[in-house]
């Protein structure tokens, strides 16, 4: 986690958007909105702090927010959640995913299977947390797991398999097969599922499957999601988790000395989003598509290869025509706002040291932007040669 001399490496994030405001660069990088979410959800916010909401919640969350998710899992996929025993609010789903590895790796011989790239936070909370961290690949452009690669990394010796659906940094949506695998080898081996849905709302002309709908998955499966993704509001950092009550209560015990709640006033304008209509939902996933789809188009224009995604803010190019010798897509990325006046980020940035050569054509754009915005960044691409 530290640089050489040992001081603090910025994550990728802070890395290309500091990169994107030093030059004016549009940036393609950092995956946030650059519109507001819902005005109900951003009112109800204000109302609570001008109405005094704002000491400490209670440990678990607010009831109203707890109430919220557990009738938003009803909701969307039939699941019956205790809102009181079964769900916990983190500070983001990145706090969600810390508290867990935290909370669920108990030895240094401990493994954790991630879906290699992966969203940058992982390996370093399997660090954090002692444990060893066993990657399976996933490959541009469709990005499913071989199934002989996920049956060799699960073995006795995982703890938890993380999963993260749709995915970040490459936008794949796990297909049935896949699905159905990781939880038959989690039950063959006694291992828990810890699956990142924070992009559950963002899928492309499909529903969502929650890995806990699958058949024997409920009993050992912990699900993060994120208020950030589905009502534009990432700065807020309202997660939460759901699964069975002893291992939300383990979570709850590690996430009591990290930050003991967090986002009162968010809390309750949250649940008025999780309230909001079918409309609400089925739009933000259609407006993104589009995005997607202009994205996808001014890459192509530009010469780039594209896997096109199905879920998520997120695009995954390939950018060998533009490498020069010996570059790779860090490179590339750290000289595309001087050649082209646009910030992505390499997806070397979410590997493994060992596995980085994989990945080194390939860059990730963010679609969670304006089109006038997309469409002048294609514009710009399409100035590279
Ligand atoms: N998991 C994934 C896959 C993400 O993409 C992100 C953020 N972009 C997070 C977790 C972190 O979410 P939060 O901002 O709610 O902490
Ligand atoms: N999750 C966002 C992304 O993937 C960024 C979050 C962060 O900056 N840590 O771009």
């Amino acid at each position: 986690l530290l640089g050489p001399a040992g001081e603090p490496q910025p994550t990728i994030f802070a890395e290309m958007t500091a990169l994107a405001a030093r030059t004016g660069a549009i940036n393609l990088g950092q995956g946030f909105p650059d519109e507001d979410g819902p005005a109900a959800v951003l009112d109800a916010a204000r109302e609570a702090i001008a109405s005094g909401v704002n000491q400490y919640a209670p440990g678990r969350g607010m009831p109203v927010l707890l109430e919220a998710i557990a009738t938003h899992q009803q909701r969307f996929y039939g699941l019956q959640v205790d809102p009181h025993r079964e769900v916990l609010v983190t500070a983001g789903a990145t706090e969600a995913l810390a508290a867990a590895l935290l909370a669920l790796v108990t030895s240094p011989d401990d493994e954790v299977v991630v879906f290699e790239p992966y969203y940058d936070s992982y390996a370093a909370c399997v660090a954090l947390a002692g444990a060893r961290l066993v990657p399976v690949p996933l490959r541009f452009p469709d990005f499913e797991p071989a199934p002989e690669d996920l049956e060799r990394a699960v073995t006795d010796r995982t703890r938890l398999i993380l999963v993260n659906d749709p995915h970040n940094p490459t936008g794949a949506v796990f297909s049935a097969a896949t699905r159905e695998r990781i939880v038959r080898l989690a039950e063959r081996h006694d291992a828990v599922i810890v699956t990142d849905e924070v992009y559950e709302h963002l899928v492309f002309d499909a529903s969502h499957v929650p890995l806990s709908t699958i058949p024997g998955a409920a009993e050992r499966t912990l699900t993060i999601s994120s208020a950030g993704k589905t009502f534009s509001t990432t700065g807020w950092k309202i997660g939460w988790i759901t699964g069975p009550a002893d291992l939300v209560d383990a979570v709850l015990a590690v996430k009591q000395f990290l930050t003991y709640t967090n986002g009162t006033p968010f809390q309750p304008a949250i649940a008025v989003g999780l309230g909001l209509s079918d409309d609400y939902f089925a739009g933000i996933a259609t407006r993104l598509r589009d995005k997607r789809d202009l994205l996808g188009e001014g890459l192509r224009a530009a010469g780039f290869t594209v896997s096109v995604p199905t879920g998520s803010y997120f695009t995954v190019a390939d950018a060998t025509p533009f490498l020069a010798e010996g570059e790779d897509s860090g490179d590339f990325c750290r000289r595309l706002p001087e050649r082209a006046g646009v910030v992505a980020i390499p997806l070397t940035a979410f590997a493994s040291a060992d596995h980085r050569a994989e990945y080194s054509s390939l860059v990730r754009f963010a679609a969670c932007k304006r089109t006038e915005v997309i469409s002048e960044a294609s514009a710009r691409l399409r100035t590279l040669v």
